[in-house]
């Protein structure tokens, strides 16, 4: 597992790879994760203003 993406929803804000305590997101157009690296904390999730994080 690791945090699912809604692409649609990301404005590319950049909160949750900053609260992300691996550094497993990174942002480009949009949120992409870095699976192999996401523990499934859930840091990321309830950053997000537009709710495009779920785990
Ligand atoms: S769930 Fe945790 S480890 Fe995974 S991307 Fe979000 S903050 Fe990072
Ligand atoms: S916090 Fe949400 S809107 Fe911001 S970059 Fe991450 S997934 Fe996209």
């Amino acid at each position: 597992m690791a945090v699912q993406i809604d692409q649609d929803a990301c404005i590319a804000c950049g909160a949750c790879a900053d609260a992300c305590p691996v550094d497993a997101l990174t942002i480009n157009e949009h949120a992409e994760v870095n699976a192999d690296e996401c523990i499934d904390c859930g840091s990321c999730t309830s950053t997000c203003p537009v709710d495009a994080l779920s785990l």
